[in-house]
């Protein structure tokens, strides 16, 4: 199903949909984001890869991640891009890869996820100034409306009028978990330390002075501690069918070849 096709894009002529998904690290939410936007034909963006290329640009020039004023002249010349991948009717497969990031042209895709650029993506967030400038380009960025938006503060600031949200949970130790799995075979750290990390920027996010992580008050809480991705992800899409009144096309789902759990 394309965007255009999309049901939930029909439901205002002339306007389409915006579904966001908040929550802390582990709970799921790139899993689900994407099996939604493939799902209702939507595209999928997860802005915690911008916040990374951010945090990318600024190590590699030097810039202290504890000083505002420096980010903040870093940001005035950085571009960021974040390219979706479209949802193909032919490809089943298509609409599963994670966003490709794109930092001032380069494609920055495969350099932001390994544990130093996280660490930073969560020490740069926190400055107003820094946020202002990612949310204006999310804004943007999904201003046609039409996608599933994926980070910490979208049903709080970035769309607060999104016609629905989803705040995403799950025990620290299960995220930990999961995380630690997704590390492969050889993992680079032990799962005590993945877990103390997340720990340590989940406190970070909830703390921050500016749009601290916490649900919408007209948010669906989803608490994915006692379940497998794959009934997380069945849930989700439950509750998007129930909030715009939609009956949820299950014979369809059953047939993507989701890697829900991985
Ligand atoms: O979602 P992900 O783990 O890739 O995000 C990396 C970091 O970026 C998070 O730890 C969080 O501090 C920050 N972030 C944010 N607001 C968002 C998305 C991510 O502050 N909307």
């Amino acid at each position: 199903m394309s965007a255009e096709d999309s049901p939930l894009c029909a439901l205002e002529p002339g306007r389409k949909i915006i579904i966001a998904i908040d929550g802390p690290a582990g709970a799921g939410k790139s899993t689900i984001a994407r099996h939604l936007a493939r799902h209702f034909g939507l595209l999928n963006l997860e802005t915690g890869a911008m916040y990374r290329a951010f945090a990318l640009k600024a190590l590699r020039v030097g810039v202290p991640l504890d000083e505002s004023s420096g980010l903040e002249s870093l940001a005035a010349e950085t571009t960021i891009r974040l390219e979706s991948s479209k949802v193909e009717p032919d490809n089943p497969a298509s609409g599963e890869q994670e966003n490709r990031v794109f930092l001032d042209d380069e494609d920055v895709t495969g350099l932001i996820r390994n544990q130093t650029v996280t660490d930073a993506a969560s020490r740069v967030s926190v400055f107003p100034k820094v946020r202002a400038w990612m949310v204006r380009l999310q804004q943007l960025l999904a201003a046609d409306g039409g996608v599933v938006m994926e980070g910490r503060d979208i049903g709080t600031v970035v769309f607060p009028h999104a016609e629905v949200k989803i705040f995403l949970d799950a025990a620290p130790e299960v995220r930990g978990l999961r995380r630690f799995d997704q590390l492969g075979p050889t993992p680079p750290a032990q799962a005590e330390e993945v877990i103390r990390d997340l720990r340590a920027r989940d406190l970070r996010d909830r703390n921050r002075a500016d749009s601290p992580l916490k649900p919408a008050l007209d948010a669906i809480l989803l608490d994915s501690t006692d379940m497998t991705l794959k009934e997380a992800v069945e849930a989700a899409e439950g509750i998007v069918a129930a909030k715009l009144n939609l009956t949820a096309p299950r014979a369809e789902a059953q047939t993507h070849p989701y890697a829900v759990g991985s």
